[in-house]
């Protein structure tokens, strides 16, 4: 059978800490630690495999990251990150997925970016596709992925939730929200952004540092990502084929 390729994008790294806990432990710590347990759960099972966008203490640009996932061939990226909050009493847990706004966005511009640098016939073929495009972008595979790829972040997300509702004190969010992060942005596959929690929060921080904790979130997201590829995958797919 062939494997789901998850793209696991530890956030921050190498001279970007990211937030800092009242500890003063970096938020690159957390996420890495989380994503690498994160890594260890998806690779037990034989339904997935993992590509680790940083598998390191080091720096890796947004638009890099994302780069790294579609050459990877992923079928979906889970960014890992802490939140923080000049109020340290807020804590929580928050999920984003990519506004619906901002991908349709993405998809229209997308074939004008991607013949910037090429060959003056890949151009006449652009403008031949651009005579047609208003009737055919509604139609074609840009539009389906899109509307695959928004749906599917959307229900992944909304799968973790329900993961992770039995976890105390992390499970104020009852829905995913949108966000234009650039992590997000990609059209190719969909896109999950996790704040584990809030290291600007004593008892969050805490939390986040525990291992036993840490493998909690990733058995949630790991739990969250197998009920979509085994339930919903079917029915998406030929949704977004009819529409
Ligand atoms: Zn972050």
């Amino acid at each position: 059978m062939e494997k789901i390729i998850v793209a696991i994008d530890a956030g921050h790294g190498g001279k970007d800490p990211g937030a800092i806990g009242i500890s003063k432990v970096q938020e690159k710590d957390i996420t890495f630690k989380i994503s690498k347990q994160l890594e260890h759960t998806l690779n037990k099972s034989k339904l997935f495999k993992v590509v680790m966008i940083r598998n390191g203490n080091y720096y890796v640009p947004i638009s890099k990251r994302t780069k790294i996932a579609k050459k990877n061939h992923a079928n979906v990226l889970i960014s890992i990150h802490t939140n923080s909050s000049a109020n340290s009493k807020t804590s929580g847990l928050s999920i984003w997925v990519l506004s619906k706004r901002k991908i349709n966005s993405e998809v229209l511009y997308w074939p004008k970016k991607n013949i910037k640098n090429k060959k003056n016939s890949d151009k006449d073929q652009y403008n031949k596709h651009k005579k047609n495009a208003k009737n055919r972008i509604k139609s074609e595979f840009l539009d389906f992925q899109s509307h695959y790829v928004q749906k599917s972040g959307y229900i992944i997300a909304t799968n973790i939730i329900k993961e992770l509702k039995h976890v105390k004190n992390l499970h104020k969010t009852q829905y995913p929200k949108n966000a234009n992060f650039g992590i997000l942005k990609s059209p190719y596959f969909p896109s999950i952004l996790i704040e584990t929690g809030f290291i600007s929060n004593q008892l969050d921080e805490k939390k986040l540092k525990n291992k036993s904790y840490q493998k909690i979130i990733a058995n949630s997201i790991y739990r969250g990502l197998k009920k979509y590829f085994f339930e919903n995958f079917k029915k998406i797919y030929k949704k977004g084929f009819k529409n």
